[in-house]
């Protein structure tokens, strides 16, 4: 078991595990959870998200998805009008129009999301009831459920948390035990984990969301999960309501997250040592050499993070420990100490970490502190590389490949690209 145990966790005294944390409340600079459709959509692929919104919630996803020329679009928006938000046209009437027709047009979608938006909060206009109305309709050939991507209080990858949040109370029951991947990860890396979990004989494994509307995974008392995303607080939530274990582990980030998320799961399903370094160690060390080469540009280097994908905390923890990298402050919307408990573990001691934002406090911090890279939303990169600084979009941080062995140099390179780019420029 050494080539894997060599990388155990620091101890908890050395992390940022009872850090204390800068708190701020102010003006925020995030996306909203109507992102999450671009890639639940690729996921989910007989689905279709209805979005329940206005032309801003149109246009914003149609520039984030791009537009399908070929394929039926599997995602849309049912415009609520000046007349909705007077209250001078029953809303629930023209979305049941809406539907209607679109499922008569479409037998290919099996699941309906409605999708609030800010606008659906705005009117109040009750989805999850609408849902339900539908659904009485068109059980059992589309299931309709609802959630919401509205931006009021909430950033882009909370998304994908609402919406399977809302899938949970779904899941067919089971008493068996299995083990449950929760979060989208791309299809590669599903492929990527099922060989692992086939050589170290744990099965049944089962990834949420699954691939098609009746293909989603069974829960119950003996269903172990762990999640693959830091930001599925409230699936989480609901899946243990469910009765199901959630295994803590570090995400599935760089060579050293990946084996640890591993252990954890290899841990409750009583793997043997033997077989576990011989099916995790070339892995990992492969991982590792491949690494090697983007360390050597990294290293020393600062890295500072604005509060935007919830994965700031996993991120800093890899370029840290594996890529040797200084976090001077990891920004996280939420902080979900429970979740993120062995990821703090391993943060170096005295990071700053912050929660939520006061965007002009924070641009003030990371001005004075230089930062080699700043990873920050769209809004705010190109501002920043004018007055000079390196930045990193967050939300190509979720779009990318980068969870397991094979993807952890291409994680790496998503920090070196930017540093070459940005040196180039100067010479
Ligand atoms: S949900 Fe809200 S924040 Fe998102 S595009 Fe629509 S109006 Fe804008």
């Amino acid at each position: 078991m050494n080539a894997v145990i060599d990388i155990v966790p620091a101890p908890l005294q050395q992390g940022c595990g009872d850090a204390p944390v800068l708190r701020e409340r102010g003006q925020r600079e995030v996306f909203c959870g109507l992102a999450g459709i671009v890639w639940l959509h690729r996921k989910i692929q007989d689905a279709f998200f209805l979005v329940v919104g206005s032309r801003t919630c149109a246009h914003l996803l149609q520039s984030a998805a791009g537009v399908m020329i070929f394929a039926e679009p599997r995602f849309a928006t049912a415009i609520i009008d000046d007349r909705d938000l007077a209250g001078l046209a029953d809303a629930n009437d023209e979305l049941d129009r809406v539907v209607t027709r679109l499922l008569e047009r479409r037998p290919d979608i099996k699941m309906l999301f409605l999708v609030g938006s800010c606008p659906s909060e705005v009117i109040k206009l009750d989805l999850s009831r609408a849902a339900e109305r539908l659904s009485r309709s068109f059980t059992p050939r589309v299931r309709i459920l609802s959630y919401t991507g509205s931006g009021i209080d909430t950033t882009f990858t909370q998304g994908e948390d609402t919406c399977l949040t809302a899938l949970v109370p779904e899941l067919p029951a089971s008493e068996q035990r299995s083990l449950m991947v929760v979060g989208s990860i791309a299809d590669i890396v599903e492929d990527q984990f099922r060989r692992v979990f086939d050589g170290l004989g744990i099965g049944p494994v089962h990834f949420f969301p699954a691939h098609h509307a009746a293909e989603m995974p069974p829960v119950g008392p003996e269903t172990r999960f762990v999640l693959a995303q830091p930001f599925l607080a409230d699936t989480a939530r609901a899946l243990e309501l469910r009765g199901a274990k959630r295994l803590p582990a570090p995400f599935p980030f760089g060579a050293e997250g990946t084996t640890l998320w591993l252990q954890a799961i290899a841990r409750e399903f009583n793997v043997e040592a033997t077989k576990f370094v011989s099916v995790v160690g070339p892995r990992r060390e492969r991982a590792a050499r491949a690494l090697a080469r983007h360390r050597m540009q990294l290293e020393g280097r600062k890295v500072f993070f604005f509060p935007d994908s919830q994965l700031e905390v996993p991120l800093a923890r890899f370029l840290a420990r594996e890529m040797g990298m200084v976090p001077v402050e990891v920004g996280t919307p939420y902080l979900h100490r429970q979740l993120l408990a062995p990821e703090l573990a391993l943060l170096p001691a005295g990071t700053q970490i912050s929660e939520g934002q006061d965007l002009e406090r924070q641009l003030d911090r990371c001005r004075a502190a230089r930062p080699d890279i700043v990873v920050c939303g769209l809004g705010l990169a190109n501002p920043l590389e004018s007055e000079g600084l390196t930045t990193k979009w967050s939300i190509e941080l979720v779009f990318t490949p980068v969870h397991g062995f094979d993807q952890a140099a291409d994680l790496a390179e998503l920090f070196t690209r930017p540093l070459a780019r940005r040196m180039k420029l100067v010479a």
